[in-house]
């Protein structure tokens, strides 16, 4: 049987690592029909600001499945990257990592077997890129977590852990200090959880988490976090076996994949045939087993392990290695050794990942009760925290208000608690409403009241409880 798959060279390191990974699935026997369309910096220089031109989103939405190779992201200012795009475009929802411990490559870690996923999710939380200057002096970037969005990625790592016979799952959050966001991670997990009790399933806390794989990464399974911290432990498990240059993903979303290496373009080794395609090439694999392919994706996952076990033809980073050779070589090692296995640690007895219909299309929490009993007003000023919260409890009350507290970067700094902070001209006040919440015309004429005494405001939060219990947060030091 043929497949038709996008191939997105990519920057960098890029088109030698695929290059290399095209030619080793293509000498496995397999047919697969590639169809090369570009992506990233070459495309950012020809003016499309998205990075990802038509012609190469036409192509993924039929193919339905992508091998790519790393997309260099303009830092800070400027373009955004190609490669969130892509995945956003697509809502490829889960990002799996695996790591697993190399015969033949040496750390600090190894005999310890070592056999580790990271499921992050991939397409919410910080990385949806959503940032505003507040004030000239202050940014923000706003960290969306849906309900819909959790049970997607947790559902995937459960069904992963099940078809690879692993027995357990954590889910590592930071979920003690962002409680809504965090804790939603955290609150569907359990939920879920409950629907595969032939999985031992465990919260820890997201620092703790990067400190236990450190010093006891074996206790590890599969992890299923958010997209940031997922991002952070994801390259901290690669380090455990050896490095990004041994390290795959695959992007899953509904009917649809994207399948890339974890690292970078690593733009000082581009064009000089030194990069090593492992991570390229077992994202290959994941690619192949998502195909279906299972015995050509264990054949070559062998032969690669086989290959760096022996040591002769592989690339300079590979700890230990005395004769290093270039990527073209280490391919070409690669298909000699097809039909070869390690003397030890042979490729996984895979089933295909079976993702069951997870929650599409505008999904809505249902709740008992609602009810909106204020607002966060976000203001720009000068005023020190007593002025300012003197105006406030002037004015608020003739639209329906009573001023509760003022916070400065989430300090409560009025009423004074005796805090010591450094304040920024960046304000949140916290407006209960005195009757029903102030309808948007009464709420409209308080914003040009605050106006016309020289407040400048950025944004307006309500404050809602759902089912009875608070829609937000405290600040630090608010009773
Ligand atoms: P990077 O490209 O991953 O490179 C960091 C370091 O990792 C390299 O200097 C090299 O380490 C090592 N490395 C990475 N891939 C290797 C390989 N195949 N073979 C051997 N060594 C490898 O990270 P970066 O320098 O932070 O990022 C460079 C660009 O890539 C940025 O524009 C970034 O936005 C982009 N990026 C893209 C993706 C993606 O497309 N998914 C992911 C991450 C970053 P040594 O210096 O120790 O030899």
């Amino acid at each position: 049987m043929s497949h038709i798959v996008s191939l997105i060279p990519g920057d960098g390191i890029g088109p030698e690592v695929v290059a290399a990974t095209r030619k080793i699935i293509d000498a496995s026997g397999i047919k697969i029909e590639w169809e090369e369309v570009q992506a990233g910096a070459s495309v950012f220089k020809k003016g499309v600001p998205s990075g990802v031109p038509e012609e190469t989103i036409r192509s993924i939405a039929r193919t339905r499945c992508v091998l790519k190779g790393p997309l260099e992201t303009p830092v800070g200012f400027g373009e955004k990257s190609a490669n969130v795009t892509l995945r956003k475009l697509f809502e490829t929802f889960a990002n799996i990592r695996p790591v697993r411990e190399f015969p033949g490559v040496s750390t600090p870690f190894s005999g310890r077997n070592l056999d580790i996923v990271v499921v992050r999710e991939n397409v919410e939380d910080l990385y949806a890129g959503i940032e505003h200057m507040q004030t000239p002096g202050v940014a923000q970037c706003l960290k969306l977590i849906s309900h819909k969005g959790c049970e997607k990625v947790i559902r995937t790592g459960f069904e992963l852990a099940r078809s690879e016979g692993r027995k357990s799952v954590h889910c590592a959050t930071k979920a003690n200090i962002m409680k809504l966001t965090e804790g939603m991670m955290k609150r569907v997990f359990e939920q879920v959880a409950r629907e595969y009790a032939d999985i031992r399933a465990e919260h820890i806390i997201i620092d703790n988490c990067a400190h236990q794989m450190v010093k006891k990464p074996e206790q590890f399974e599969v992890i299923i976090t958010t997209n940031m911290n997922g991002d952070i432990l994801s390259d901290l498990s690669s380090g455990l076996i050896g490095g990004l240059g041994f390290a795959p993903s695959a992007n899953i979303g509904s009917g649809i994949a994207i399948f890339e290496a974890v690292h970078g373009s690593a733009p000082k080794y581009a064009g000089q045939d030194v990069a090593n395609p492992t991570a390229v090439l077992l994202s290959g694999v994941l690619m192949l087993r998502y195909l279906g392919e299972i015995e050509t994706a264990r054949m070559i996952e062998n032969a690669v392990l086989a290959t760096i076990e022996e040591k002769r033809t592989v690339t300079k980073d590979i700890p230990g290695v005395q004769n290093p050779v270039g990527t073209r070589a280490y391919a070409e090692a690669v298909i000699a050794n097809f039909g070869r296995k390690p003397s030890r640690l042979e490729a996984r007895d895979y089933r295909p990942l079976r993702i069951p219909p997870l929650p599409q299309g505008a999904v809505t929490v249902k709740t008992d009760s609602r009810r909106t009993i204020g607002c966060d007003i976000f203001l720009e000023s000068a005023h020190s925290p007593a002025e300012l919260g003197n105006l406030l409890e002037t004015l608020a009350p003739a639209y329906g208000f009573k001023l509760k507290m003022i916070s400065n970067r989430g300090t409560q700094v009025f009423p004074d608690r005796g805090a010591q902070t450094d304040c920024v001209d960046h304000w949140r006040c916290r407006h209960l409403s005195t009757g029903d919440f102030p309808k948007a015309e009464a709420l409209g004429a308080y914003l040009s009241a605050l106006e016309a005494n020289g407040l400048r405001w950025m944004h307006i939060e309500k404050l809602e409880e759902i089912n009875g219990s608070p829609g937000y947060t405290k600040a630090q030091g608010e009773d």
